[in-house]
């Protein structure tokens, strides 16, 4: 088994992943647990409820259900109502552990939903798409979504433990695969040269999710994400890396309608623009630009971006959080491997835009 370990300031914790790990559940459940809420959705627990709560079983503590409607629109007050309720429903207290089964939405609202709850109960993340094990699960960022924006309302807060059983990637759909690793490649451009390499190297394994090169791929993300996390916990400075491609992915998700493209799709068109802006902006050699335009092919991902004036893409990315005073702020790359945020008068942005639109 391959294991983080994450040091965080809410608390210390592993990420433990091998396959078969929902099997093993029972031994991150603390023995003064006193009930244990799974949080899941139904297409996940189609897949995998039965496995878990067999698992959960084993400790011979009551094991309650929490079924949530699938997909980003119930990322909402209403669903996190849904989790109070049960909870308060079967009576559990300070002592319960809430455990997250699902992909990012669902982690991020039983995260938050742990958060509050009694202000506070332990819970283990148990991510099964291949977004939420490399991103979402590491960070302690919980949040769900308000009708005048995404992941605002929120908190801060750490799981127990986090199991990622690299079986259930299996059922997976190829599209879901291949948006989740964009935000793996990305973490070689924005921070490790030789894990660039590698990615270069291996992603066609890593497609077929080959044991060896999966588990690779998910642990060097891991690791990266929470390097980077634990010098800036709360986004001050260095976490806005993490954002390498997010400012033009932003606008294509927004532009085009949610749920058009996927997170990660948009993130990887956006990161080949990001690189051609790092060429303008910082001197990023062309040959480097190439190779990361070539490796978001590689993972899968749409390499061409939306057909759009480029009044339209500066409008759309004029909401980003990272902008200050009206200035556009872009994570850059000063050479492969490594990540800056600058900010970009808009003459630039548009050249950028003219290389890859033709409107
Ligand atoms: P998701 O949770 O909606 O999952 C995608 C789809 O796959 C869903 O329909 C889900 O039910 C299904 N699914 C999950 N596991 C499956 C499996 N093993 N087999 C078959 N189907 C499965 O989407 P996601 O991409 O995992 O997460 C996106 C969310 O994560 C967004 O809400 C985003 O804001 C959030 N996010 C949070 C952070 C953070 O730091 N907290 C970081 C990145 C993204
Ligand atoms: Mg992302």
């Amino acid at each position: 088994m391959s294991v983080v370990h994450v040091d965080a300031q809410g608390g210390a914790y592993p990420i433990q992943i091998a396959a078969g790990r929902l099997a093993q559940l029972a031994g991150t459940v603390p023995a003064d647990t006193s009930a244990i809420a799974i949080v899941t959705n139904p297409t996940v627990a189609a897949l995998y409820l039965a496995p878990v709560k067999q698992a959960l079983a084993a400790t011979g503590k009551p094991v309650h259900v929490i079924e949530l409607p699938d997909g980003e629109a119930y990322k909402n007050w209403e669903s996190l109502n849904l989790i109070f309720d049960a909870l308060l429903g079967a009576h559990l207290d300070r002592k319960a552990l809430i455990v997250a089964l699902g992909g990012g939405v669902i982690g991020d609202m039983a995260g938050f939903a742990a958060a509050c709850f009694m202000r506070g109960v332990r819970f283990v993340q148990v991510p099964t798409t291949l977004l939420a094990q490399v991103d979402s699960s590491v960070g302690g960022k919980t949040a769900i979504n308000h009708p005048l924006g995404k992941n605002m309302v929120g908190a801060f807060y750490q799981p127990i433990a986090v199991e990622v059983d690299t079986d259930v990637l299996k059922t997976l759909p190829a599209r879901e695969i291949s948006a989740g690793l964009a935000e793996v490649v990305k973490y070689g451009m924005i921070y490790d040269l030789d894990f660039f390499n590698w990615c270069e190297e291996q992603i066609a394994p890593m497609r077929r999710l080959e044991q060896e090169q999966i588990v690779h791929a998910i642990r060097r993300s891991c690791e990266v994400k929470a390097e980077v996390v634990s010098q800036d916990e709360r986004e001050s400075g260095l976490r806005a890396i993490l954002n390498f491609g997010h400012t033009f992915g932003h606008a294509i998700e927004s532009g085009m309608g949610y749920g058009q493209w996927l997170h990660g799709e948009a993130v990887g068109c956006g990161m080949i623009m990001a690189a051609e802006l790092s060429a303008l902006v910082c001197g990023l050699p062309a040959q480097d630009v190439a190779r990361i335009k070539a490796l978001v092919q590689a993972s899968g991902c749409p390499i061409t971006p939306p057909q759009w004036p480029a009044d339209r893409w500066l409008e759309l990315m004029q909401v980003d959080k990272k902008n200050e005073g009206g200035q556009l702020r872009f994570v850059l790359l000063d050479k492969l491997g490594h990540a800056k945020v600058q900010a970009v008068a808009p003459d630039v942005v548009r050249q950028a835009l003219a290389r890859f639109t033709t409107v």
